[in-house]
């Protein structure tokens, strides 16, 4: 299938062979679990609220980010390109009673299948993971409704990022996998913002996560030197 060519097997095989532990709070997933619900507020507060909205969660993974928006109301579609992180999703549903429809499918070709339909399109810690980012905002880009917003986050790439996201949480602190991130791969904001811009859409917040080592706190503000999420709009 041509939309395979942007899928990285290596980049998917590192989440298959740890997806048992998804929703393991104490495991490799432990920081997603912990930025989870700085995530969800700040999605609900860029949509303007999550009851009844349709999301798409592209590159879902074991379903943390989706049943968190399921849980606020939203009818969640989530799709991921590792099978066995798609399983380990349907089965938590059993534990959460809650419903997400999950999708083993490219973002390019679920895109050509449900175009403008979504209010809200979240990608959150996936862009860095595939070989052309580009084409995964413009998927995201074409599966917004009009008045539809785009939540992304991603990596930035500078010496403090390396330092931090890289030697810091995989060397020094243990909190991710050796491994886990390439920094080639991380993203500027200048960079996503130009790409958000040659797909129509226009970038209305940029902020930070950080962490902060010695309470072992995750905060939202306004440092995007590391962790960052972006909310982009059509632009009108
Ligand atoms: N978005 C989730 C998981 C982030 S981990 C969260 O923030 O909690 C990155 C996820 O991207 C993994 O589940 C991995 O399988 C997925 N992924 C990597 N490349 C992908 C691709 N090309 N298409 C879809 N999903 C991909």
């Amino acid at each position: 299938m041509l939309h395979d060519a942007n899928v990285d097997p290596a980049e998917i095989d590192k989440f298959q062979s740890i997806a048992s532990r998804w929703w393991d709070r104490e495991s490799e997933f432990k920081p997603l679990h912990e930025i989870n619900p700085l995530r969800v507020r700040y999605i609900e507060r860029q949509a303007g609220g999550l009851a009844g909205k349709r999301v798409v969660d592209i590159g879902c993974g074991g379903g943390i980010l989706a049943e968190a928006l399921a849980e606020q109301g939203a009818q969640v579609t989530g799709i991921d390109m590792a099978e066995l992180s798609l399983k380990v999703a349907r089965l938590h549903l059993h534990e959460s009673e809650l419903k997400v429809d999950y999708q083993l499918i490219t973002a390019e070709a679920f895109a050509e299948q449900h175009a403008a339909q979504f209010d809200i399109v979240t990608c959150l810690e996936m862009l860095e993971h595939v070989p052309d980012p580009a084409a995964i905002i413009d998927a995201a880009a074409r599966l917004l409704k009009p008045g539809g917003c785009l939540v992304l986050s991603t990596l930035n790439r500078n010496p403090k990022s390396f330092a931090l996201a890289i030697l810091g949480a995989e060397y020094v602190l243990g909190l991710i996998p050796r491994g886990t991130h390439q920094y080639r791969r991380f993203i500027k904001p200048s960079e996503m913002a130009a790409q958000l811009r040659a797909n129509g859409l226009a970038v209305r917040d940029i902020s930070g996560i950080s962490y902060n080592p010695l309470t072992r706190n995750y905060a939202l503000g306004r440092d995007i030197d590391v962790n960052y999420l972006v909310t982009a709009v059509v632009d009108a």
